[in-house]
């Protein structure tokens, strides 16, 4: 068996954790940890879905901080943690984002999905422009 089970202790996982690098985002960690439980995980399998349902439910997730490299493009596109695939490469091959597999999709990925729940800054900052730009731009203020 691995060490994992062996510690019993209960020790709460609240301890401050040492970030060696800056991070730059304002976000504070309530506003992380709703983000994380509002979070859908679609694009992944059952078994998948329930890991990571699981490690949210017990404060075991941990959101990534920049995005990672997926196994199949190669390119930096991966922004859910534990998934090696980044969105459209799994949904193009119809496998899991997270093992890879070719699974029964729970909540299959849609773009319109992505586009609401991503919380992508850049595209975040894209929509309130387009937001924005409405708002100037129309005449009668909607109230
Ligand atoms: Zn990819
Ligand atoms: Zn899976």
């Amino acid at each position: 068996m691995s060490s994992q089970k062996g510690n019993v202790s209960r020790s709460r996982p609240q301890k401050h954790q040492n970030t060696f690098s800056f991070r730059n985002d304002k976000f504070d960690k309530s506003v992380q940890t709703k983000k994380i439980n509002a979070k859908l995980h679609d694009g992944v399998c059952q078994r998948c879905k329930e890991v990571l349902e699981w490690r949210v439910k017990y404060s075991k997730y941990k959101p990534l901080s920049k995005p990672k490299k997926c196994v199949k493009c190669l390119q930096k596109t991966v922004k859910d943690s534990y998934h090696i695939m980044c969105r459209p490469c799994a949904y193009e091959l119809e496998v899991c984002a997270k093992c890879g597999k070719k699974e029964e999709i729970v909540i299959p990925w849609r773009f319109p999905l992505l586009l609401s729940l991503e919380c992508s800054r850049e595209l975040m900052a894209t929509t309130a422009t387009i937001y924005w730009a409405q708002v100037i731009l129309s005449p009668q203020p909607s109230k």
